[in-house]
Order: structure tokens, then sequence, then C-alpha cells
């Protein structure tokens, strides 16, 4: 079965307003095993909503509707339902009374316009709502549209909520099939996107009834998330891991997460299982490498701290660089990358330190050392890795490939 959310409001077409009703509902319905396959916003124009209407219910089995059942002339939704299935509204003298008996509790008086509140499309049930004035409307046709389930609810987004937990989940539930739904998320680190669709798409071709969809993350970062509805949990879970372990194949240790942890995390979690310590020394990073690595909760127990060492003498004085190794080979170096992973791990006395400099941009490049060109290094006491990296686009997204793959380095070393 599939889904239409019409999200109904002028407002939502403004820069000031956004739907996010609709990511609760999707949520709702792909536990329900309904997926979602359209979501449109429509302002408040009847010629408009009724055209959106028409084609929903041709395209979609459940079309739910929200917003606009208001009391107020650009609260057009339940006349505009209404006209397009060609049924009557009726008022409806109950939900009238409630609506003034509510006003009269709280002294006031109710406008005429409220009344229409009370004006339900023939053959709908009215859903009562309990945190506000509009109630919402649950029908179920089989006409010139074929079955379909129409929902009316109102804009609010705690209305919304509350009405569709308490009246209309259990309602599909009883008219959609049984379906459910298992998902996946991969990600992988330090490929390109293009690259990693290029590998998969092979893969995706052999896998029977499993979605994927590819999405870049932060720079460094492809994730490829995988969604099988299935009539059983375990018939959805076991098409998703197949295709996961043909991902898995494929992309072997590029994979460092497959269950949407950050690369962040995983580092942490590795530290922390093999009770390993990191110092870093960052140049061009600025400390975002620090930053990335602490904003995981717990992240004390394996990172001891390290410097900020822009300038070459802070190198020296920090991170015990050699003045004559910077004046030799440059800052910007393989030399002074390791010196610097060496001496932050010194100074702290971590198991592990790294260090980092590169030419982030947008000015100081030069033929032999361009813009992007990252030096990163990891020191272990024994042994000392260097990786040089040329990476693409602006100063921001150089500077955080470059926590990406320090991260990368540590990741690898502990697996
Ligand atoms: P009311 O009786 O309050 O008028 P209504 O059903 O007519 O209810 P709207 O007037 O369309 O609802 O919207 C009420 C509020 O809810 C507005 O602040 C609106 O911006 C917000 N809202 C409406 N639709 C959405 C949506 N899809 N996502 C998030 N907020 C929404
Ligand atoms: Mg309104």
């Amino acid at each position: 079965m599939n889904a239409e959310i019409i999200a109904i409001g002028s407002e939502l077409l403004t820069p000031f307003r956004q739907d996010t009703n609709s990511l609760f509902l999707t949520e709702q319905l792909n536990r329900l095993g309904v997926e979602v396959s359209f979501k449109t916003i429509v302002g408040d124009r009847r010629p408009d909503l009724i055209n959106v209407a028409r084609i929903a219910l041709s395209r979609a089995d459940v079309v739910i509707f929200m917003g606009g059942l208001g009391p107020t002339e650009d609260d057009l939704t339940r006349e505009c339902v209404a006209e397009t299935l060609g049924r009557p509204l009726k008022r409806h003298a109950r939900i009238v009374e409630d609506l003034r008996a509510r006003f009269a509790a709280r002294g006031w008086k109710m406008a005429e316009n409220n009344e229409r509140q009370g004006d339900v499309i023939d053959g709908a049930d009215a859903l009562d709502n309990k945190r506000g004035s509009a109630p919402g409307q649950f029908l179920h046709i089989d006409d010139q549209y074929g079955h379909a389930i129409i929902v009316l609810l109102p804009g609010p987004p705690h209305e919304l909520r509350g009405m569709f937990e308490e009246h209309v989940f259990e309602r599909l539930k009883r008219l959609v099939p049984a379906q459910h739904i298992a998902t996946r998320e991969l990600k992988i680190g330090m490929i390109g996107e293009s690259m990693v669709d290029k590998r998969a798409a092979p893969i995706y071709k052999a896998a029977q009834g499993v979605e994927t969809t590819i999405l870049a993350g932060t720079p460094g970062e492809v994730q490829l998330h995988l969604r099988a509805q299935a009539s059983s949990f375990e018939e959805a879970q076991k098409r998703v891991d197949a295709l996961a372990t043909l991902l898995e194949d494929e992309f072997e240790d590029a994979i460092f997460a497959t269950k949407g942890e950050s690369m962040e995390q995983i580092v942490g979690y590795y530290l922390g299982m093999r009770e390993k310590t990191l110092a870093v020394a960052e140049s061009c990073t600025g400390g975002m490498l620090a930053a990335r690595i602490t904003s995981v909760p717990g992240s004390s127990r394996y990172f001891l701290g390290g410097a900020v060492v822009y300038e070459n003498s802070v190198k020296t004085a920090l991170a015990g660089v050699p003045p004559l190794l910077i004046a030799e080979h440059g800052a910007v170096s393989s030399q002074v990358a390791a010196a610097l992973a060496e001496g932050i791990r010194n100074s702290c006395k971590s198991s592990f330190g790294i260090g980092i400099t590169g030419v982030a941009g947008p000015a100081g490049g030069s033929d032999e050392k361009p813009v992007g060109l990252v030096f990163h290094a990891l020191a272990d006491g024994s042994h000392t890795e260097v990786i040089e990296r040329t990476f693409p686009g602006d100063r921001d997204r150089i500077r955080h490939w470059a926590t990406q793959q320090a991260l990368d380095m540590v990741r690898r070393k502990l697996m």
C-alpha cells in the first residue's frame, strides 16, 4: 500500500515555516508497512487544493490531508475534499455543541464561524481533538477513485500527533494488510559518492526487494540506506541483511558503521575497548578534530587532549617539532606531520598521537603544495604512519576531510 501526505497552508510555501508533520506521519506509516510515495504542499487556494486532492486520490491508497481545518475563511480542507469526492458535508450538531461548551467553559461566546468545524464529510467518522478545536476525519471510500482511505488532521503539530496516535493508528492497522519494514544504515569512509555508487550499483541489482538510497554525509562519509518490506519482520530483516553482507564484501573495511554510528563514536568505541588513549596536534584543522572526538559522551576515558599548533614556533613549543625540520621541509610536510604526532604523544603520554598539517586555503597554495594538500600522521611509539591526501572543496570541507582521514587512521589501526 502507498500513501500521499498533503500539507495545506500558504505559510508552508514561504521561507519561514517548514512542513515537519509529514516526517512524523512518514515514520508512523512506515511502522504500519505503508510506503509514502508522494508528499505535496499546497497553499490555501480552493482550485489548487481540489486539483491536488484529485491527483492524490488517483495515485495513492491512503491520502492524509493536514491543516486547514480551522474556523476561518482560508481553512478550506473540509469543503475541498468533500467537493473532490462529490459528497456533501453534514453538520454534526454534537460537535457544534461540544465546541460551544468548550468556549463557554472559558467564558467566551463562540463565533458563528466556528460552527463550520462541525462539518463532516458524508460517511466519515469525526475524530475527537483533545488539544484543539478542529476535529479530524477518517473515511474509507470505494467509488470512482477505487479503494482509498482518507484522513483529515489538524495542522498544529501537537494536535496532529495526539490525534494520529489516539485515533488513526489503530484504524489504519485494521485496514492495512500487515507489512513489516526492516532498515540498515551503512557508512563508508574516505571514498567519494560517485565511486561508492559505481561499485554498489551492480550489487543492488542482484538484491531482490530491497530499496536503497545513497546519501553524501559530511566530507569523507557516504551513507547507504537499505530498506525492505515484507509480510513478516524476519523476512524483511533477512533481505536487508543479505544485501548488507554483499555490500560489506565489496567495501570491506571502508565500511566504518553498520548501524548509523558516527566516525568519532566508532573510534571512541575502539579506543575504549582496547584501553588506549589518544592525543592530537592540529595545525590546519585548528581543533576541529578534538571537537569531534570530544562530542562523544564519555570521551574523557580515552582522549587526553592536545594542542592547536598553528604558528611554527608553537609547533616547536607544544609538540617539540625541531625548528630545523620545519626549515628544511616546510610546515606542510610529511616530516612535520610525523614529528607533531610523535611530539604530542610524548608530551601527553598517550598510546597514540595524531599530527595534522596542511593547506586549507583559499590562499597559501603553491604548485608544489596546492590548496587541499594535507599530511596526517599517527604515531604509536614504535611506528609512525603518514598519509598524504589532496582534498577537494572549500576550506571548510578540506578541514573536515582531514579530521575524517585522521580518525579513519585510528580506526584502521585498532579494528
Ligand atoms: P487551527 O484550528 O489551529 O487553524 P488548522 O488545522 O487550520 O488548525 P493550520 O491553520 O493549517 O491548522 O495550522 C496551524 C498551525 O500549525 C500553524 O502554525 C501552522 O504553521 C502549523 N502547521 C500546519 N501544517 C504544518 C505542517 N505540515 N508542519 C508543521 N507545522 C504545521
Ligand atoms: Mg487554520
